[in-house]
């Protein structure tokens, strides 16, 4: 038992009682299998669904009675072959927990106070239009989330880079992939996966990297073991400073050090180079090599490998060399190969760099492109990937793949989007960390946050609570309260999932549609709906003409036909019909594409080679020279561990949802995992308080003593509202992701009671 004190028997049978017969139906590999309910519930329609949690996305049979949710069960014809997770199943149950968000509140002689539609939006709009005319358009900002649908972030952009003409639009997705992002943009020219889950079923090995799979992504860990059983002498290589669950299932575990991955990818390079596995024709037709800015050669790579030895690397990373000649030569002499990695792997100083190196592993073995060899970041929430980093909701980005410093990019959105060329600021807004130093600073004026809660999901949290205090503050949850409810000057109560609907995208690049099933509790409205009122209210209604997530949807695939994130014949008609599609898919009667880059497979590819990596000018991917950096937060004498935190399988988030289950009340997550010779150093008992303290703050939690975990690094998840952990954790960011590095604190611990 990991990530509560119930047991997993425990659990079950508690489910068993209380939410109508759960049955747990699949084997238990380490992720508690799937599961269903007992069809003993009356259902007057039956509709195809996706699940609101993470980016595994999927599908799922949503049972309406009465106007009410009254079942799901998973989709025995989408991806997941009719399996969920547990909070897949408890998707029927969120929309009925308690602190729904039910009216518009406005903070009135320090209180939020209710309030009609009318009365905040109007506030809204004044204070909004306040700021622009006396600061200009960089006063105001967007802070919104993976979480909203795609046509909700696509408005959203719109209304600020072209209306208001701000580019200070960002949101969480930079606090989990953008380093991911960012990897693949450097090295293929475009973002997102080009590989896809069918791959899973044809790797004989996976290289998982900064991903406990089994907790995180448990139904995409269903499929690797289904792999794993089907085919036992597939391997599966972990690299995780935890013994994860998904750690506990792989024939290879390397305890990596924190923030060491850059050192240790570089020595398996060395190995590949050593070895003879290089991919001669992959080298000479389709790569390039660059260090930064400048050009460099495969010799350049093979001189700089020479470097990290594995004998060098093994006391960097913490690991044996004879343990990396091994699972190099198993990555390299593979029939296929997927590396498989999330947040471990970006949320670093170096995850770009880090992201760089996994794509170069596969580049220059040859393991890609072909079924079952890729390289393939999962997405951690339900629409990261189509929603914000596809739409450019991000403050460097526009649409598709565009920056807003390419003045051809800038000029092609204004044709698109039907404003005066030059309304698009040249000028990229705020990431999502310098936004809120920005509010701390006083420069933003006026901060709309939807759907996301960063008071708790930032990095020295307290630092940028104090922030938003200074910041006339638009909160629109879903939930109230929250830990950012509480510094709104105007709360907006949010529609959520099926009560509005829109469509999602899911690691694999597949488009799926949620519909509109019910109707939102109270007066809660579409985050869509809350935009176009904005847009309007500003003066903006010219621009903003589409008004319901189909015709926004439409809007938006006609503008990714200028584009290699060609999707135009993804409609509605055939959203509402297929169990999703993976994008490019540029005509109507497109299947959709599995294998980007791939000639004959991806329709944007052009040419009879093995690849065209047409996001490149000169068709080739490019291949990084990195070199290893110093930790951004070093241990001292002062600070002898490092903190990494994370997730536990059942918990969402910052628990505005799940934490409302009673199903799951007893699944804490206020706890720290130390290995025990650092319990007995320190003084530490299991089960007792141990105050956590960095640089930047302090957290106090339970001590879990437990060898699953690297001695010198301790590990909590960053879940719970009242521990807060992340008052403690590194806002240093990436520079070129800003993604910051939350794996990388360097912290002490001490009994809570001999603190001072
Ligand atoms: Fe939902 Fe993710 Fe579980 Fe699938 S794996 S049911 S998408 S939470």
């Amino acid at each position: 038992m990991e990530s509560g004190k119930l047991t997993r028997r425990e659990l079950l049978q508690r489910l068993s009682a209380l939410a109508g017969g759960l049955i747990l139906t699949g084997p238990i590999s380490g992720c508690e299998g799937f599961w269903q309910r007992e069809p003993a519930i009356p259902v007057d329609s039956w509709h195809k669904g996706v699940c609101r949690f993470c980016g595994t996305g999927c599908g799922i049979m949503i049972g309406v009675r009465d106007g009410k949710v009254v079942d799901v069960k998973g989709d025995e014809y989408a991806h997941n072959r009719g399996r969920i997770c547990i909070k897949g199943i408890l998707n029927r149950e969120i929309l009925y927990v308690r602190d729904r968000a039910l009216y518009p509140m406005i903070r009135r002689n320090g209180r939020l106070e209710r309030a009609s539609w009318d009365e905040a939006m109007s506030l809204v709009a004044e204070r909004f239009r306040e700021a622009i005319d006396r600061y200009g358009p960089d006063s105001v900002a967007f802070y919104g989330s993976g979480q909203l649908f795609t046509e909700e972030s696509y408005t959203a952009n719109k209304l600020f880079k072209a209306g208001i003409g701000t580019n200070n639009v960002d949101g969480n997705p930079r606090l989990c992939m953008a380093s991911a992002a960012a990897g693949y943009i450097s090295v293929f020219g475009k973002d997102e996966p080009m590989g896809c889950y069918e791959d899973i079923d044809h790797a004989t090995c996976f290289f998982i990297t900064g991903s406990n799979t089994a907790d995180c992504h448990p139904i995409v860990w269903e499929r690797i073991m289904d792999r794993k059983r089907s085919r036992p002498e597939t391997v599966i290589i972990v690299v995780d400073p935890r013994r994860t669950r998904t750690a506990r299932h792989a024939d290879y575990h390397l305890a990596i050090r924190p923030g060491t991955d850059v050192a240790l990818y570089n020595a398996m390079i060395y190995e590949f180079i050593r070895n003879g596995f290089i991919d001669q024709d992959m080298v000479e037709n389709y790569l390039t090599f660059r260090e930064g800015d400048a050009e460099r050669t495969f010799e350049d790579l093979k001189r700089h490998v020479a470097q990290y030895t594995p004998e060098r690397v093994a006391p960097v990373c913490g690991v044996d060399a004879r343990q990396i000649e091994e699972v190099a030569y198993l990555f390299a002499a593979s029939e296929a190969t997927m590396s498989i990695w999330t947040m471990g792997l970006n949320q670093q100083a170096q995850g770009t760099a880090a992201n760089r190196l996994i794509n170069a592993m596969h580049l220059l073995t040859g393991h890609i492109g072909r079924p079952g060899a890729t390289p393939f970041s999962l997405t951690g929430q339900p629409n990261a990937g189509g929603g914000v980093r596809d739409t450019g909701a991000l403050a460097h980005a526009l649409p598709n793949g565009r920056v807003v410093t390419n003045p051809q990019h800038r000029a092609e959105m204004e044709d698109l989007w039907g404003v005066p060329r030059g309304r698009i600021s040249p000028k990229p807004g705020y990431h999502a960390v310098a936004m809120f130093e920005a509010m701390a600073r006083g420069d933003l004026k006026c901060v709309l946050i939807m759907g996301t809660n960063p008071a708790q999901s930032l990095p020295h949290a307290e630092r940028y609570r104090e922030a938003m205090q200074r910041t006339f503050l638009v909160v629109a949850d879903a939930i109230y309260p929250t830990e950012t409810a509480q510094f709104a000057d105007v709360f907006l109560p949010s529609a959520m999932w099926v009560e509005k609907g829109g469509v999602f995208s899911q690691s694999e690049r597949r488009y799926h549609l949620v519909p509109k099933l019910v109707d939102p509790p109270g007066e809660a409205r579409s985050d869509l709906e809350i935009l176009v009122e904005l847009a309007d209210r500003l003066g903006y209604g010219d621009l903003i003409k589409a008004r319901t997530p189909e015709e926004v949807w439409d809007e938006w695939r006609q503008i990714s036909a200028h584009s290699p994130y060609n999707f135009a014949g993804i409609t509605y008609e055939r959203l509402k019909k297929e169990r999703g599609i993976l994008w490019p898919a540029p005509t109507e009667d497109h299947p959709g594409t599995c294998r980007r880059y791939v000639p004959g497979e991806d329709p944007m590819a052009k040419g009879t080679g093995r690849f065209d990596f047409y996001g490149r000018p000169d068709g080739r991917a490019v291949v990084y020279l990195e070199h290893q950096q110093p930790s951004s937060d070093p241990r001292s004498d002062e600070y002898p561990l490092t903190l990494v935190t994370g997730r536990v399988y059942e918990h969402w988030h910052t628990l505005t949802i799940t934490g409302k289950l009673e199903e799951l009340e007893d699944i804490t997550t206020d706890f720290l995992v130390v290995h025990p010779r650092d319990a007995h150093r320190y003084g530490i008992r299991d089960g007792a308080p141990v105050l956590v303290e960095s640089r930047r703050g302090r957290a106090v939690l339970k001590a879990r003593v437990s060898t699953d975990i690297t001695p010198g690094i301790v590990f909590a998840p960053f879940h719970s509202p009242e521990a807060l952990v992340n008052r403690v954790v590194n806002n240093t960011v990436d520079p070129i992701s800003k993604e910051p590095a939350f794996k990388e604190s360097a912290v002490r611990i001490q009994p809570a009671s001999s603190a001072a």
